[in-house]
């Protein structure tokens, strides 16, 4: 007969779970939400691997996820009748391959000193079910197989996989995860609490969520409660309202509905900074749904820089990965819900496909405007929004220069006149003959604001932006211009500031100066004799007014403090 294999844990799995078993963390309610979500992944799949083989749901259609709790046995049961596992996959994504998001996980906790509030902001998954358990059986049947595997673990040393036996009988498809409840979360026996957690993060799950309470083991340590009525044993009852909320209209939903469904679509516990809800009609109906997050998320720079967009066909989720919104957008979350698509397109045949393309292009001028609009509308709001997620809006000025403009229109800048200044405040405020806008780079806000090289503006009354994002560096070299102003740095070439008048104070002083004035010439000569070879020009500038000298680069050449960014950008 066969016997159970045993398996290791992958390194970063096995730190991770060290951490889930010997969590202090507080909000342990996500290991649900984690486990549902799976179980709504596993049918949305079953459904579209379906497509193309009606046969796997054909004796079970109704794809749906059922609780189960039962005091007796001190477990909490999480089944659904989706795609399943075969043996391999539950070795691979139950503990051999840890996922992106676990690597980043681990690195960033070693940063932080709450530790627990990370583990909400990262969503680690399957193994979040370790803080409430302290050992969890998975039985699964791949769809369409003969066979079922379970899977074991105690999240210390490694897991066990083997044949489900006797207990394959009970599961003609999909996975069951059986979780020992520690004796602190045995709450998560408590129908009602199990609904609250539901409610709260997994209302909006497309399929039917059914609690099931065992005829006869509903009252089990509180027998007199459970007789007083509270709860009926028998019945599964459906327990969350299953209707996709991007389909329903915008009136007959309140805020809250919308905070519900930010935080199941996108595995988050804070209220969403941007909602973005409509239907396009026309040349092709589509249902849109999106949600500018409130904080950053660990894969903003991933090397993929991917958009997460949800693509659903007529309810259907075909793919997060049919590129509905550019890379520089790669931010937005949520779902767009074609009504035209054909259903048998294959995930490779989307990236090429023309009705795709127009649907990517209408839904970016959407989110612009509606970016747009909350910049006009809650400053403050847009400023949260630009300070999080500014640095990969500004990819888009050389990624697509159609867009630029409105790009330009949005960026917020620190500038020496203060913070969150837009350029058409900066062009709206230029000083006399100023034709350009000026900006210097480099890695650091305070570094920046000493440098020597911002003086002359300042005698000028010159506003400067002081630009820190690696991105910075790419798109200032593109030459662009806003309302007609050219970009110019403060740290390459020449900077002529000589037709824009002093400012007060500094006309004073640059009196008293000129009394004092030594002969240009002849100091320049001498710092020439001094510096040989190591300089290739000495000049006379007329950007500094405290300090005696600074570095340039030449005119043609590459920007000092680019090249540095870039450099830090490569790294
Ligand atoms: P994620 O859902 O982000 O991929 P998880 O840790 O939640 O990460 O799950 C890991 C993987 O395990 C999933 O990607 C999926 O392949 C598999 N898995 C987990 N739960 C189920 C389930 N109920 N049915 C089928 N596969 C599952
Ligand atoms: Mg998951």
């Amino acid at each position: 007969a066969p016997h159970a294999e045993v398996h290791p844990f992958q390194a970063e799995v096995a730190e991770l779970l060290h951490l889930m078993v010997h969590s202090v963390y507080s909000e342990t309610d996500v290991f649900l939400r984690e486990l549902i979500s799976n179980a709504s992944d596993a049918c949305d799949r079953l459904r579209y691997e379906a497509i193309a083989r009606p046969e796997l749901l054909a004796d079970d259609p109704d794809l749906k996820i059922r609780i189960t709790p039962d005091k007796a046995a001190g477990t909490l049961t999480v089944a659904d009748n989706g795609v399943g596992m075969d043996r391999q996959e539950l070795i691979d994504n139950l503990g051999t391959i840890a996922r992106s998001g676990t690597r980043a996980f681990i690195a960033r906790l070693a940063e932080a000193k709450d530790g627990g509030g990370l583990i909400g902001q990262f969503g680690v998954g399957f193994y979040a079910a370790f803080m409430v358990a302290d050992r969890i059986e998975v039985t699964s049947r791949r769809a369409g197989a003969d066979e079922a595997f379970v899977w074991r673990s105690t999240g210390s040393a490694g897991f066990e996989v083997e044949p489900a036996g006797a207990h394959a009988a009970a599961l003609p498809r999909g996975t069951e995860i059986v979780l020992h409840l520690k004796e602190d979360a045995r709450k998560y026996l408590e129908p009602w609490e199990i609904e609250r957690v539901v409610h709260a993060y997994s209302d909006h799950i497309q399929f039917p969520i059914m609690l099931a309470v065992p005829a006869g083991k509903a009252d089990g340590d509180e027998a007199d409660e459970a007789k007083a009525g509270d709860e009926k044993a028998g019945e599964p009852r459906q327990i969350n309202t299953a209707s996709a909320v991007w389909q329903r209209s915008k009136s007959e939903l309140k805020p809250e509905d919308y905070t519900q469904a930010y935080r199941s679509i996108c595995g988050a516990f804070d209220e969403p900074a941007v909602t973005l809800h409509y239907r396009a009609e026309g040349r092709q109906s589509y249902a849109v749904l999106l949600f500018v997050p409130s904080s950053s998320m660990f894969d903003l720079y991933d090397p993929a820089r991917k958009s997460h967009l949800k693509l659903y066909v007529r309810r259907v989720y075909i793919t997060d990965d049919a590129s509905l919104l550019p890379s520089w957008l790669r931010f937005v979350r949520g779902v767009v819900d074609s009504e035209d698509l054909p259903l048998n397109l294959s995930r490779e045949m989307l990236q090429n496909n023309p009705q795709v393309a127009a649907m990517r292009k209408a839904i970016t001028g959407k989110v612009l405007s509606e970016l747009e609009s909350v910049a006009s509308k809650d400053a403050d709001r847009f400023a949260t929004v630009w300070e999080t997620f500014g640095a990969v809006i500004k990819e888009g000025l050389y990624e697509e220069p159609d867009r630029r403009e409105q790009i330009l229109g949005l960026a917020r800048f620190t500038s020496t006149r203060g913070e969150r200044r837009t350029l058409a405040q900066y062009v709206a405020e230029l000083r006399e003959n100023q034709t350009e806008i000026y900006y210097l780079a480099g890695e650091d806000l305070d570094r920046l604001k000493a440098n020597p090289k911002l003086e002359a503006a300042k005698a000028r009354g010159i506003e400067v932006l002081l630009l820190t994002d690696p991105v910075d560096a790419l798109w200032t070299s593109l030459r662009l211009d806003f309302q007609g102003k050219g970009f110019k740095s403060l740290s390459q070439g020449e900077v002529d500031f000589s037709l824009v008048p002093l400012a007060e104070e500094a006309r004073a002083e640059a009196e008293k100066a000129a009394e004092t004035a030594v002969d240009e010439a002849s100091v320049i000569a001498a710092v020439k004799l001094a510096l040989g070879d190591r300089v290739s020009d000495v000049k006379a500038s007329q950007r500094l007014t405290d300090s005696a000298a600074c570095l340039v680069a030449g005119g043609f050449g590459p920007d000092r403090e680019l090249e540095r960014l870039l450099a830090k950008q490569n790294r």
